[in-house]
């Protein structure tokens, strides 16, 4: 069996013209980076959570899926406040229905969106976004300007398909025609393969969009702006006619940017940046969001609840305040009892202390393949592969909202989707209080 256009959850890109050939050979997939083939692998991996575990003793050992799911519920309803972490690799149905059970327990739902991208979203919060579709910049932009990000190793097909090497309006030669800006304090495969590399000191992204700002309004930036950023004001006005120069310019934000001193203040001022460029051409601003659907749980949450992420529902409503209803800050602070983790990968995200504290109270894992989290956890549900083995929506780097149907159906009897467990979790939690 050939499926085409098989769209990839593998990363923000959600690129939409994969193939895939289902055979006695096994998966093939066509047109996927490593990164996408290895998340289509997935569904023939024999490292595959296949049956439900439960802890006793110690130790995992295989059950029902209803004995599962009731020791799941009951660890849920126990905790006084549970937090409920919502990975970037499942679809927005299955969100929604993790934001009503957390709204419905008194818990906390969170998601990748507060260990990646948050910063960047308070950042839009904050001043704003100049931005457009993926489309729109493939086809206008001549002026490309990687800020942070690495594309070439965590969206590999981001610049053949929506970036550099696309013929465009101003382009006709493709990359011939485009100008690559990389700003990153690090050397890297991007870097190497741009026009320019401004290769400030590490965590003065600040620093170096404040000396831009003040470039921009005619003023002269502060003589220390050299030192501090390790960047001549010379490099500054150089860099800047480029941007003024273009016809059309893009800047793509990685997660250097908000995870460097400054955080949501830098990103604020990179939208700030883009905006005032709009004086002189068009230029937009996005997120090079390498996690596939953390867009998703940002707009699922805010249009049910009025905020992106960390919503925390302890007194009947939601309240938001990154820093304290975040998981980071939950578990260091040692502030919940209990966790439910939807394919969250989340080990690779949490400083020791926070994994520690994790490891100390009950957890419930939905995942699809084995990792340290579900070798903690006390209850351990087989994960469906979303947008892949169910159909579901993902949102884009660009924002836009993807369907995806299903090319294979779900391995289980037990479970259609990672929404329809989150489903039946909730109703087992509904019969215990009742
Ligand atoms: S770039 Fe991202 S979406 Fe495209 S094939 Fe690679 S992992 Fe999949």
């Amino acid at each position: 069996m050939t499926l085409k256009n098989v769209i990839c959850p593998g990363c923000g890109a959600c690129c939409d013209d994969i193939q895939i050939d289902l055979g006695m050979d096994g998966l093939i997939v066509k047109n996927a980076c490593k990164i996408g083939n290895a998340k289509f692998q997935q569904v023939v991996s024999d490292k595959r959570i296949r049956k439900p575990l439960i802890r006793e003793g110690g130790m995992l050992r295989e059950t029902q899926w209803n004995d599962a799911l009731q020791k799941a519920a009951r660890i849920l309803v126990d905790a006084k406040r549970p937090l409920i972490f919502m990975g970037s690799d499942i679809v927005c149905e299955a969100m929604e229905v993790g934001l009503q059970l957390g709204e419905f327990l008194g818990g906390v739902v969170d998601s990748n969106t507060s260990v990646s991208d948050g910063p960047a979203t308070m950042g839009i919060q904050e001043a704003g976004r100049v931005g457009a579709t993926a489309g729109q910049s493939k086809i206008k932009s001549d002026l490309v300007v990687y800020w942070g990000a690495n594309p070439l190793e965590s969206m590999p097909r981001h610049m053949s398909r929506y970036a550099i090497y696309p013929r465009g309006h101003w382009t006709r030669r493709g990359w011939l025609d485009r100008t690559i800006i990389t700003i990153d304090p690090r050397r890297s495969i991007t870097s190497e393969n741009s026009d320019f590399h401004i290769q400030l000191n590490a965590g003065t992204d600040c620093e170096l969009m404040s000396a831009l700002l003040t470039l921009l309004h005619g003023k002269q930036p502060h003589p220390s702006a050299e030192k501090i950023t390790g960047i001549s004001i010379c490099q500054m006005k150089e860099m800047l006619d480029i941007m003024k120069g273009c016809n059309f310019g893009v800047i793509y934000l990685g997660s250097g940017v908000s995870s460097s001193c400054g955080m949501h203040r830098n990103a604020e001022l990179a939208f700030n940046l883009v905006k005032e460029l709009n004086s002189f051409t068009k230029f937009v601003i996005g997120s090079l969001r390498s996690y596939c659907n953390t867009g998703g749980f940002t707009h699922i949450a805010s249009s049910l609840y009025g905020y992106p992420f960390g919503l925390d529902f302890a007194r009947g409503y939601p309240r938001y305040n990154p820093g304290e209803f975040t998981t980071v800050n939950l578990l260091r602070e040692r502030d919940v009892d209990a966790a439910l983790l939807v394919s969250s990968n989340l080990d690779a995200h949490l400083p020791a202390a926070c994994a520690e504290y994790l490891a100390e109270i009950p957890m419930i894992c939905i995942d699809a393949i084995p990792c340290p989290m579900t070798m903690l956890s006390n209850v351990v549900l087989p994960g469906v592969i979303d947008a892949v083995e169910c159909e579901g929506t993902l949102y884009r780097l660009d924002d836009m909202s993807i369907y995806s149907n299903s090319i294979i159906g779900s391995p289980f009897e037990f479970t259609e989707s990672n929404e329809h467990t989150i489903k039946q979790l909730f109703e087992k939690a509904k019969d215990i209080m009742k």
